[in-house]
């Protein structure tokens, strides 16, 4: 069996910039992991469907309609090999209009079963920053307090991810000027 690890972390926080690193350290190593995206899965069938434009547009989607492209998602990444080491690039949770929306509810928890998930945190104040200067992407503006509530309660549903799955819940922090070290963290535990 390969290894799945989930790695979350609020909008801007870089998460897949710490992913990027750490896949590039481990090939490098000899270490094969596939990194796959949560929100793409999602976002190929959303677009099908004519739902959204953007993937940024997902998080305002009404309930039953997230959750049926997360249930979508969930089978889809369950269906690649089990013998290959996965990363899954996703949210602990997702702040929508309607409240915070558990990115992994036990229907995706029993198709992933990941063997530990990994928070991505930094400074409420550099992930305000850094939300400003991503022109990429449509993200929610909002104020360093809120921000804070969300990386706290993404703390708060991981612990009840681990009571199901029994996974291990490591923090990897991705503070300015210290992304070396997030890598450095990340790969420790990939390894
Ligand atoms: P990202 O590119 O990681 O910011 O993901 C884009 C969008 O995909 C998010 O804003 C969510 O709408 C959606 N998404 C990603 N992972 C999940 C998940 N586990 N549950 C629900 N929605 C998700
Ligand atoms: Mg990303």
């Amino acid at each position: 069996m390969g290894k799945k690890v989930v790695v979350t972390g609020v909008p801007g926080v870089g998460k897949t910039t710490v992913i990027n690193g750490a896949m590039e350290r481990l090939a490098a190593e000899g270490v094969a992991y596939t990194a796959v995206n949560f929100g793409t899965f999602m976002f190929d069938v959303a677009r099908n469907e004519d739902l959204v434009s953007n993937r940024d547009e997902m998080r305002k989607l009404g309930k039953d309609d997230q959750k049926r492209l997360q249930q979508a998602a969930a089978s889809g990444i369950a269906a690649m090999s089990a013998d290959a080491n996965i990363i899954i690039d996703t949210h602990s949770s997702v702040k929508t209009p309607a409240g915070f929306l558990a990115g992994l509810p036990a229907w995706v928890l029993r198709e992933l079963m990941p063997d530990m998930v990994v928070l991505v945190e930094t400074d409420p104040d550099q992930i305000l920053m850094r939300r400003l200067g991503d022109a990429s992407r449509v993200r929610d503006m909002e104020g360093a307090r809120e921000i804070t509530e969300h990386q706290e309660f993404n703390r708060a549903v991981s612990a009840a991810y681990a009571m199901y799955t029994g996974c291990t819940i490591k923090i990897v922090k991705n503070e300015n000027f210290l992304l070396e070290k997030g890598i450095d963290d990340l790969v420790s535990v990939l390894r």
